[in-house]
């Protein structure tokens, strides 16, 4: 059974669609974060996805110089699930009118991403060591230390924000 329309049937092949995969993610999340940023009321969650809006350009900018370094294929293949979770926080987010509330759900649809961003960074990481690729390694790690760190400060805003969130009538 083939479970993959382009032919992949090594580990290396396997972990480059995956960069591809990855880079098409954080292409498209440059393009959700200022739309998230636009909606947002808090002035502390506006400030961490900006900075996160950064760090996701320099993520883009890693990723296309470790892809083309490697047979110079830098180009990305769309990845669905990013799609997916990104048009699922728009659909929520145009439901909800309380500022607060509001808030809460870009929180929650950022930290969806960041969640899915964690998971596909680490396993890559791995396979980059697997694969003696230790540089790869290397800065796959440094962007997963930088989706971790603002997975949590997400968390520490939500904290703040969502019992007003809890009080919206
Ligand atoms: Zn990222
Ligand atoms: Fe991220």
């Amino acid at each position: 059974m083939k479970f993959f329309s382009a032919n992949i049937d090594s580990l290396r092949e396997l972990y480059i669609n995956q960069l591809r995969t990855l880079l098409s993610s954080e292409e498209q999340i440059t393009e959700a974060l200022p739309k998230m940023i636009s909606k947002a009321t808090d002035t502390q969650l506006k400030q961490a996805l900006q900075s996160h809006l950064q760090e996701t350009e320099v993520h883009v900018a890693r990723m296309e110089k470790i892809l083309s370094e490697n047979g110079g294929k830098a180009d990305a293949v769309k990845c669905k699930i990013t799609a997916a979770l990104i048009s699922g926080a728009d659909e929520m987010i145009k439901d909800v009118t309380d500022e607060s509330v509001r808030d809460a759900v870009i929180i929650a649809s950022a930290q969806r991403v960041e969640h899915f961003e964690i998971a596909s960074y680490g396993t890559v990481r791995n396979w980059a060591r697997i694969l003696g690729e230790n540089k790869h390694a290397q800065i796959l790690d440094q962007t997963l230390q930088e989706e971790g760190h603002a997975d949590q400060l997400l968390t520490s805003i939500s904290d703040r924000v969502n019992p007003y969130a809890e009080k919206a009538a």
